[in-house]
């Protein structure tokens, strides 16, 4: 069993993580700012898990902070969330990205090695395929530059982190290429709580269902899509959790820096999403078709065989318990951690 350091634990996704961590027997080391996220969702961790995690208060980009993470827990690997998300705000305070996802990822990488910690699981994303490619992508395929900050500063720290790999053998590094976490835990005690208006699909979807937003806008019907609205790779968070697990346990083998998608491989549309939240859960999703989203691919899904090969993961989650969970929390949980 390892001893894991966990920043932006506290998160949608480290959050979940975390409750896999512990099921599985490991110790938690949670390293948040809270700046996106309340301690309340590390109480209710524990509460699942029966099982206590340490938390730490901090910032990834002080250097210092870090150090006596380090200095007083014995770390056997760390998997790296923290970090700014949102695209939109990306383009508009790209320096406040750069700082948070590429300084901070330094400094944490500089206090790792500092310390002789060299295992790493990084929360990278999908967008770092860019434009070029088709669906479904795969790990070979060449990188190249996405449209929006938030998605330049993944495929900096991706580069980044293979530069560090390749100049000194002792790193391991996996980097997890995300597509479209949804859900939540099935009690309904975590999961997604962002602030203000949600930019991306299914918060909103929860959201109106929920009569906090009136109705979803679907951006775009005329795509060359089965029924016209965008298709993704919607990923339940709990698999997605599970494949940090199985990521942590394969780098502590193996030496070098590798990347794995991680989605489920099916295509599913928006107008998808809508129907069958509305079928699963009985509530009626209000819905208007607008304007195409500036930047959005029609089809953008993985071929996720790698993971199943190399770390032995497969989604477990369906479509319709990714809908089910993600009501279920938002409905016991109307605002959130609020
Ligand atoms: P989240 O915002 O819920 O979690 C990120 C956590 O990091 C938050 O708890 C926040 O308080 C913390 N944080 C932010 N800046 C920090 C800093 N400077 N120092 C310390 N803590 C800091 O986001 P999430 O959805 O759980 O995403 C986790 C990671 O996965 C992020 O790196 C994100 O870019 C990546 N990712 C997310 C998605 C997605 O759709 N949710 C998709 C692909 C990749
Ligand atoms: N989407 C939508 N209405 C919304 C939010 C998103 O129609 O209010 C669509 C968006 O155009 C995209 C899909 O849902 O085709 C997924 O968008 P999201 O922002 O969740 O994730 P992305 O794939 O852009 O990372």
């Amino acid at each position: 069993m390892a001893k894991i350091l966990v920043t932006g634990g506290a998160g949608y996704i480290g959050s979940h993580t975390c409750v896999e961590l512990l099921n599985a027997g490991h110790e938690v080391i949670v390293f948040d700012n809270l700046s996106n996220s309340s301690e309340e969702a590390l109480r209710r961790v524990q509460k699942l898990t029966n099982k206590s995690l340490v938390f730490v208060q901090g910032d990834i980009r002080n250097q210092s902070e870090l150090d006596l993470v380090f200095q007083d827990h014995k770390i056997d690997a760390v998997i790296h969330f923290a970090g700014l998300k949102a695209v939109g705000e990306s383009q508009q305070i790209p320096l406040t990205y750069f700082d948070h996802n590429i300084t901070g990822s330094i400094q944490l990488i500089k206090a790792m090695e500092k310390a002789s910690v060299f295992t790493l699981v990084f929360s990278s994303s999908a967008t770092v395929y860019g434009e070029h490619s088709s669906s479904p992508y795969k790990e070979d395929f060449p990188l190249s530059m996405p449209n929006n900050n938030y998605g330049y500063t993944k495929l900096v720290i991706e580069q980044m982190l293979e530069k560090a790999a390749q100049a000194d053998v002792r790193w391991s590094i996996a980097l997890l290429r995300y597509f479209n976490p949804v859900g939540a835990h099935k009690s309904g005690e975590i999961g997604e709580d962002p602030q203000g208006t949600p930019n991306n699909l299914m918060p909103y979807v929860t959201q109106v269902a929920v009569g906090r937003r009136e109705k979803l806008s679907i951006f775009g019907h005329d795509y060359p899509t089965k029924d016209g609205t965008c298709e993704r790779d919607f990923i339940h968070v709990v698999d997605l959790a599970k494949a940090h697990v199985f990521a942590v346990i394969n780098r502590l083998k193996q030496t070098g820096c590798r990347a794995w998608n991680i989605g489920t491989g099916m295509p599913i549309s928006v107008l998808q999403i809508k129907e069958t939240f509305e079928k699963v859960n009985g509530v009626e999703i209000p819905t208007i078709f607008v304007e195409r989203r500036a930047g959005d691919l029609a089809a953008f899904y993985a071929d996720a065989t790698r993971a199943e090969q190399e770390l032995g993961w497969k989604p477990q989650y369906s479509l319709e318990d990714m809908l089910a969970d993600s009501w279920n929390w938002q409905k016991q949980n109307p605002n959130g951690y609020n």
